[in-house]
């Protein structure tokens, strides 16, 4: 069966008040943008915060996930969409750029 490691990055002002649930969820039920991995299995390698705007630990976060083994990030969907608080954030493509070019790894845009 297929394997695929995945690092997660997320907003430092959404953890406050997200436990992380629909993106686990999300994950479990291949749902949402884990959807692909239908009938794969997903290995976590991390969940990891942004360091805060403008997200200035998301690439070292990244680089430390590839390390361990990710193939690919996910920026959870707090950093894509204004949820769980607005507003959205700024810099999320920025950040998905700088981790393309400096951790060398795809990026995916929002989990659930
Ligand atoms: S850079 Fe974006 S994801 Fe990071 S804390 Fe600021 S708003 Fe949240």
């Amino acid at each position: 069966m297929q394997l695929t490691r995945i690092g997660l990055i997320r907003c430092e002002s959404a953890m406050r008040t997200c436990p992380g649930t629909s993106c686990f969820r999300a994950i479990k039920e291949r749902s949402g943008n884990f959807a692909p991995y239908s009938g794969e299995e997903i290995d976590i390698i991390g969940m990891a915060s942004c360091g805060g705007c403008p997200g200035r630990d998301a690439v070292r976060q990244a680089k430390e996930m590839v390390r361990r083994g990710a193939e690919v990030i996910f920026l959870s969907t707090c950093m894509t969409k204004p949820i769980p608080s607005e507003p959205a954030c700024r810099y999320s493509e920025e950040i998905a750029g700088a981790i393309r070019k400096n951790a060398g790894v795809p990026v995916v845009m929002g989990t659930h």
